[in-house]
């Protein structure tokens, strides 16, 4: 796909990428603030938060350590069961270890409440949320964000990390798609 193919895929740029920039460094200012002297592990959620993952950890100022996970939500169709299944674990024992999730955006906030729920069964010092996105339903789930980037509509969103059907992940920005990539028209 070239850049004139991508530009008729998208119908929006709702977040630049300077937007994202200036307010990983403002959500790495509060972090750094809040874990003074701490010892973190920043845990991203594949695939969605490789890019937030790496701009967030590049503008801490505290030490941090970095660990993944991939998880997959159960279901038919494009929204979340709540019942997750792991694909890759953590690597790191994080008992009595302060952990930060990264996560590119929450939408019924099924996945990452499960995923608290497992971490906290481990017994971490702490376990608390950064998401770059979130989108209204999300009030819904009594979870408690520590972290959030931007509050979106409820649309379909993709870049900087977020696909629709594997692609777009690598653009540097948040866009909405057009409707015939959905297949319509
Ligand atoms: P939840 O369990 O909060 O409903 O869903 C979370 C996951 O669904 C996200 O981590 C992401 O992978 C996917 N997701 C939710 N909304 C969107 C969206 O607007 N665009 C994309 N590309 N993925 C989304
Ligand atoms: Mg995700
Ligand atoms: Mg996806």
């Amino acid at each position: 796909m070239d850049a004139a193919d991508m530009g008729r895929d998208l119908s929006n740029v709702l977040i630049s990428e300077d937007e994202l920039q200036t307010k990983i460094k403002e959500l790495a200012g509060q972090i750094d603030a809040d874990y003074a002297g701490k010892d973190l592990l920043i845990v991203g959620v594949l695939k969605g938060a490789v890019m937030i993952m790496a701009d967030l950890a590049r503008a801490l100022h505290i030490p941090v350590q970095m660990d993944w996970m991939a998880v997959s939500s159960y279901g038919a169709g494009t929204k979340s069961s709540g019942v997750v299944r792991v694909l890759k674990d953590l690597d790191t024992d994080i008992a009595n270890r302060h952990v930060l999730v990264v996560e590119d955006i929450i939408d019924s906030g099924l996945t990452l409440s499960w995923l608290l729920n497992n971490l906290q069964s481990r017994n971490p010092a702490s376990a608390e949320i950064c998401a770059l996105l979130r989108k209204p339903d999300a009030v819904k789930v009594p979870i408690d964000v520590k972290y959030v980037g931007f509050d979106i509509p409820s649309e379909f969103v993709i870049g900087y990390g977020l696909d629709y059907a594997e692609r777009y992940r690598n653009l540097p920005f948040i866009g909405t798609l057009a409707p015939h990539v959905y297949g319509g028209e």
